[in-house]
């Protein structure tokens, strides 16, 4: 059975890399070709159909173990693991009949380990698996709960405490709306809000917005950025010239750039060449790029877009799902940022399911001058800027409660305190072995990186994660020893509830794991 009707790729609109089809040279990024240079003094051979091809290699990792002897203990430490949870093998197997892969969430799937772990509870800085198995939880769901699982987070006990009292979904306005609407414009600037689910939707219906005020069709991102399960920011430039999208679905081969255009991260050049013909509605994007490892912008780069979106009539966009943990007013505010939208998921309301996206006023009263307008085709329930659940009551106290009693500048001195105690253990530990690798921090968010240069650039961002050996050597021993770190690179958040005793068994770890690595200990 054919389920989808690929579209045929012409010769002479395709060209063949690497048995791919690839429409070729598109008018949808800049004619400057971007500059691979950086990564390829870090991974000469990087190749992005094969990530264990970003290993950070030459003279910058002297004194590390061989390749292969890091690959053979990273095994060792993986089977050391799942030898540990079996309740979590018998799990998994007996869902294999219902859900794909026997995983229920696509996130779950991202531990791309041979067993996936099942949780029995969390609380605090802490979780349990179905084995009993105690871990110091450092990942939170890859940003979600980051100010901590359970009771101990006011927003949770408010949540959970108003949906036994108030209901889920009243689908009417509640007095809490207005006040945590007024408390996200006391934290981050804009004075319109709204609410969503997830980022993706916050992102989603700000793209919307954008292209109903402006009257413009397309929007523009830096390539290898990440803002959620949006088509049109699903996308990135494997080679100059060419758009294609992240997970390459055949269908998508031949039109991918529809609506999106790419430019290069730090570079105001090819930023002005997407903006200049006057189509691009939006920029969208992070303060400093999270994803794909971390790329820090580089001096004047915010002020530059900012003037330019400025010059071109385009909206700019901030995304701070993941620099949310910067302080208590997100990386824009530290930063002093300019924008005309921002938006945020995941722990905006301490991982309640819900989202903001917020507007200068101008762009309110178009829109709702639009709406007016668009009558009934313009109705909420035709889904334009939110679904059934939106503003549910549930999501709402959550997000008020965090706004007024989680992101406030008393809790993130604390939560600063321990996250730079945590940054200064590893430099230590760094420079006590020699060790080529650096340890980056913004707020609450820790990495450490396996090369010793900050990265601006998403590629470098992707060769200091350490794929091929240092990336899977250092999760297995981490997980094996109880400290849970996300597991997709070598991040790390600390949580307000994290102990003195956490921090110093989280360190205790990560020097027997440098030292393993710069063979100074056996492994
Ligand atoms: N924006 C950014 C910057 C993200 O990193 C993510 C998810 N990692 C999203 C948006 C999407 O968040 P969600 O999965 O909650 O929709």
């Amino acid at each position: 059975m054919k389920l989808f009707d690929i579209p045929a790729v012409t010769e002479s609109a395709s060209a063949s890399r690497g048995g791919r089809v690839f429409r070729k040279a598109s008018d949808m990024v800049p004619s400057k070709p971007f500059d691979y240079s950086h990564v390829q003094k870090w991974a000469p051979d990087a190749d992005f159909t094969d990530l264990a091809s970003f290993y950070p290699v030459a003279g910058e990792k002297q004194g590390v173990i061989p390749q292969e002897q890091l690959l053979a203990l990273y095994e060792k430490y993986l089977h050391l693991w799942l030898e540990k949870m079996p309740t979590s093998k018998k799990l998994q197997d007996a869902g294999r009949k219902n859900m794909l892969w026997g995983i229920f969430g696509s996130y779950q799937k991202d531990w791309e380990t041979p067993v996936l772990p099942f949780s029995k509870h969390c609380d605090g800085g802490k979780l349990w698996d179905v084995d009993d198995n105690e871990y110091i939880d450092l990942q939170f769901s890859d940003t979600p709960s980051m100010f901590g699982h359970g009771a101990s987070n006011p927003a949770i006990k408010a949540a959970a405490e108003s949906l036994l009292t108030t209901g889920i979904d009243p689908m009417m306005g509640t007095a809490d709306q207005a006040i945590a609407a007024a408390e996200l414009e006391k934290h981050f600037k804009l004075p319109v809000w709204m609410h969503a689910l997830t980022a993706s939707d916050s992102n989603r219906y700000l793209l919307s917005i954008a292209r109903c005020v402006t009257g413009r069709p397309n929007i523009a991102i830096p390539n290898f950025t990440y803002h959620g399960t949006i088509d049109e920011t699903q996308k990135m430039m494997p080679e100059p010239g060419v758009i294609s999208r992240y997970h390459e679905m055949p269908q998508y081969y031949a039109e991918v750039d529809h609506g999106t255009k790419i430019f290069t991260w730090n570079d105001l050049e090819s930023l002005e060449e997407c903006l200049k013909d006057g189509s691009v509605a939006v920029v969208m994007m992070e303060p400093i790029m999270s994803n794909f490892g971390w790329a820090w912008p580089q001096e004047g780069w915010h002020e530059g877009v900012r003037a330019l979106t400025e010059k071109y009539g385009t909206l700019l966009c901030y995304d701070e799902t993941h620099t949310l943990g910067y302080d208590w007013n997100g990386a824009a505010g530290v930063m002093g940022l300019e924008y005309d939208m921002w938006s945020c998921g995941k722990a905006i309301s301490s991982g309640i399911p819900g989202a903001v996206f917020g507007m200068a006023r101008e762009i309110a009263d178009q829109l709702e001058k639009w709406q007016h307008e668009a009558g009934f085709f313009a109705g909420a329930g035709l889904g334009f800027l939110g679904n059934a659940l939106t503003g549910n009551t549930m999501s709402t106290v959550a997000l008020r409660v965090t706004m007024q009693e989680v992101m406030i500048p008393s809790v993130f001195e604390e939560i600063h305190a321990k996250a730079q105690f945590v940054h200064d253990g590893m430099t230590a530990t760094f420079e006590k072995y020699g060790a080529p690798f650096r340890s980056e921090i913004m707020g609450n968010r820790l990495c450490f990186h396996f090369i010793s240069d900050r990265a601006h650039d998403p590629l470098t961002g992707i060769a200091q994660i350490g794929f091929g050996g240092l990336f899977e050597f250092a999760h297995a021993y981490m997980w094996y020893n109880g400290l849970l770190i996300m597991p997709f690179f070598n991040m790390v958040l600390v949580c307000p509830q994290h102990t003195q005793e956490d921090l110093d068994k989280y360190l205790a770890v990560f020097d027997d794991m440098i030292a393993i690595i710069m063979g100074q200990k056996q492994g």
